[in-house]
Parts: C-alpha cells; structure tokens; sequence
C-alpha cells in the first residue's frame, strides 16, 4: 500500500508535468463523495469538468457496463456491432438531429465537426477549395490537438507548438456584430460554447447564440455548437442552447455521454451535414465500439429517467442562493446556470481551491480567477447543505 504523498512523488517522477493537480490521491468514489488514499472523504464538486454529471460509479451505467465487459468490446467499424446502431438513434432522439458520428474523446469530435463543416463548405455550398473559413470565439476551449489550439486565444495552449492549422477567424465572445462583420463568402460556419466552461463559466447575454443561428442562417453558413461540458443536463436543460431556442446545425457532445466511465462522444446534425462523409473519409478504431456504445445508451437513459436537467436546474438554484449570501470581500460576482456555477474572485482562486480541499470539498479554480462549483447533477439537497458550511466557513477565514 502506498501512501498519497508516496504515490504524489512516483507521479512527479514518471509522468509528464502537463497537469498541476491538487495534493489529493482519489481511490474510491461513489456518487458525489470520493475516499483517498488514507481513507479521508472528500465531496468532489468538479465532475471532471462535467464528465460525472451521473456521479461517480452510477448503478445502473456500471450494471449495463459490467455486462457488456462479459459479452463484447470492440469490434471496429470494419465489422457492425449491435449496439452501435441503437446508440445512434438514441443520440439522435435526444438532439433531435438525423445522423450522428461517434467518436471518443471531445477534441477528437471537435476534428470531426470541423471536417464534416469544411467538406459541407466545398461540397455543399460551393467555396473555392480551400478558402473555407470558421469563425470562432475568444477564450474558447474545444480541446487540445494542434488544429483545435491553432485558433485558440490562449497564448500558453498554443505556445511552442506551432505551425498552426488556418482557416480559423477569431471574434470577441459574446459580441454579435463582431460575427457579422467576419461572415464572407468564404464563411462555412460558425463555432461557439453556449457557455464558455473552462474560460471560466462566461454566459453570452440572452439572445446572442439566437442571433449567431439567424446570421448562420441569412448566409448559408453552419452554426455549430460546442455541448461538450454544457450539454447532458449541466446548465438545467439538457442542452444549453435550448435557454435561448438555438438549435445548431452541428452539436458536439462528450464527458458525461461516457457516463462517467470512459470516453464517448458524438457529432449529431443533418443528414445534408453528415451525408458529405463517404467510407474512407473519416474513421476511429475506437469510436463506436460495443462497450462505449452500451454505456452511452446507459448513460442517456438516465439522463432522461432521473430527470438529472431538471435536478440540476432545482439543485443549481438552491446552491446558487446560497452562495450568493456569503459575504467575502475576494468574491467579485457568481453566476451559472442549473449546476454550472462559477465565483469570480478578487484574488487567485487557487488557495481557496486548496483551503476547501482541507475541508474535504474538490473544486478547482479556471482561469486564476474563478472558481467553478459543479457537482454531480444527483447531489441533493443535503449534501449541498454540507457543503455550503464548509464553503462558508472558508470564505469566512478568507486566504
Ligand atoms: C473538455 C472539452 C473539450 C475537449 O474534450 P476532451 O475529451 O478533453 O478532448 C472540448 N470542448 C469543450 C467545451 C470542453 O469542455
């Protein structure tokens, strides 16, 4: 048996330091409590960026699961599998959208939403090969591979690791004529976040993504949506473009489809969209795969059954009230939606991030500044009560 700090420092030694984790080895979890190393319970309030949206080890995700892990785990796409097809129709259900193209991770869905735009660009509307261009926004965050950071505003993502993809044109979030002054008639479409997660929970005012769809729209162009960490119940629908009626061309989903399990994730759009995809275009070993498929199906069930959007538009209210009673001179603003909530501090939000892991809850600061607090969406109204006394007390203290 090894002790946190013994396997904190194997850590350090033998993995790369792309990661600066808080100083706490997680062993076991269940729904939204986690046990270290030595045994302490902790509340984990992050989710993995909202990939734990059914909590930790759900039941009923890790019995369909373990079930699976018995009968059938992959295949690749060379063969069918009979749980993909069921998988598809369920994710098209719940968007509403008439095709979709599983993947694994998010980025790798990003790549694939990208491409599926471009090719729409050249193939459907007639760009000039290849003068097709997407806008994006500042301070976005869609992944980490070299063409998802080519059009990132971040200058440490993208540092040393140049040259960068084109074809990407930056705008100000949130600011609806910036939009409409990048369209041109090489525009194929644009890219957003509903809300901006790890820029640090940025909520557009009302009526912009509605906006960014009707442009879209006037100019033949695609308006494609990021759900990646708001979609699957996190800000209190299910989708966060259903606050503002903003159904896209293109939604990307990730994190919690895998059910808090493993990696699964999705493009759904139109068949105009995904039509222009032919056998050889695009493709993934692992995307698809009978396990992943089983779980995502596990894991949109229960969704749906638990009602965890409306759990986490009760809860996320519940919460936020409360929070919005402490009284600290570090707090700048809170806002969120449903279970998305972020603190705006005057101070680096790290040290509060380590004096509430002493207390035992697990959040982490974004962006310096904020601090995001997103449970499970299946936490209750107790175990936020337990929460907001130890989130008091240090606010209470301050740093
Ligand atoms: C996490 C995230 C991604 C990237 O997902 P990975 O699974 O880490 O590749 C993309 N977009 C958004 C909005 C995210 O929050």
């Amino acid at each position: 048996m090894y002790s946190s700090q013994e396997l904190i420092k194997i850590n350090d030694e033998y993995g790369a330091h792309n990661y600066l984790p808080l100083p706490i080895v997680i062993k076991e979890g269940k729904g939204v409590w986690v046990i270290d190393a030595e045994g302490k319970r902790y509340m984990d309030m992050l989710s993995a960026y909202s990939a734990l949206n059914h909590g930790h080890c759900h039941p009923d995700i890790i019995k369909v699961a373990k079930e699976q892990l018995e009968k059938l785990t992959l295949t690749s796409r060379a063969f069918h599998n009979d749980k993909l097809p069921l998988f598809l129709k369920k994710v098209c259900e719940i968007t509403k959208m008439e095709m979709a193209l599983p993947m694994n991770t998010g980025a790798e869905a990003v790549e694939t939403a990208l491409k599926a735009a471009r090719k729409w660009g050249y193939y459907v509307k007639g760009i000039k090969k290849y003068e097709g261009e997407i806008i994006v926004a500042t301070n976005n965050f869609h992944g980490r591979t070299i063409t998802i950071i080519s059009f990132s505003s971040e200058e440490q993502y993208k540092d040393g690791f140049g040259p960068f993809t084109p074809g990407f044109k930056l705008v100000p979030y949130g600011d609806i004529d910036a939009v409409k002054s990048a369209f041109n008639e090489n525009t194929i479409g644009v890219m957003l976040e509903p809300i901006q997660g790890e820029g640090g929970i940025i909520i557009p005012s009302d009526g912009y993504l509605k906006q960014v769809k009707e442009i879209c729209k006037e100019n033949n162009a695609l308006f494609i949506l990021d759900e990646i960490q708001s979609g699957l119940g996190r800000t209190g629908k299910m989708f966060a473009y259903e606050w503002e009626d903003a159904k896209p061309d293109l939604i990307i989903l990730g994190k919690a489809l895998g059910g808090g399990i493993m990696p699964v994730s999705v493009v759904a759009s139109s068949k105009e969209i995904l039509g222009v995809f032919h056998p050889g275009d695009h493709g993934s070993t692992f995307g698809g795969n009978p396990l992943g498929a089983a779980v995502g199906i596990a894991a949109l069930d229960v969704l749906v059954k638990d009602d965890l959007p409306g759990r986490s538009l009760e809860m996320g209210k519940y919460l936020t009230e409360k929070l919005k009673t402490l009284k600290s001179p570090d707090i700048k603003n809170i806002r969120g939606r449903g279970l998305f909530i972020g603190i705006e501090l005057k101070v680096p939000a790290r040290g509060y991030a380590e004096k509430l892991m002493e207390e035992g809850i697990l959040c982490k600061e974004t962006h310096d500044y904020v601090l995001r607090f997103a449970p499970p969406l299946i936490i209750t109204k107790e175990e936020i009560d337990w929460a907001f006394e130890r989130i008091e007390k240090v606010f209470e203290n301050g740093l």
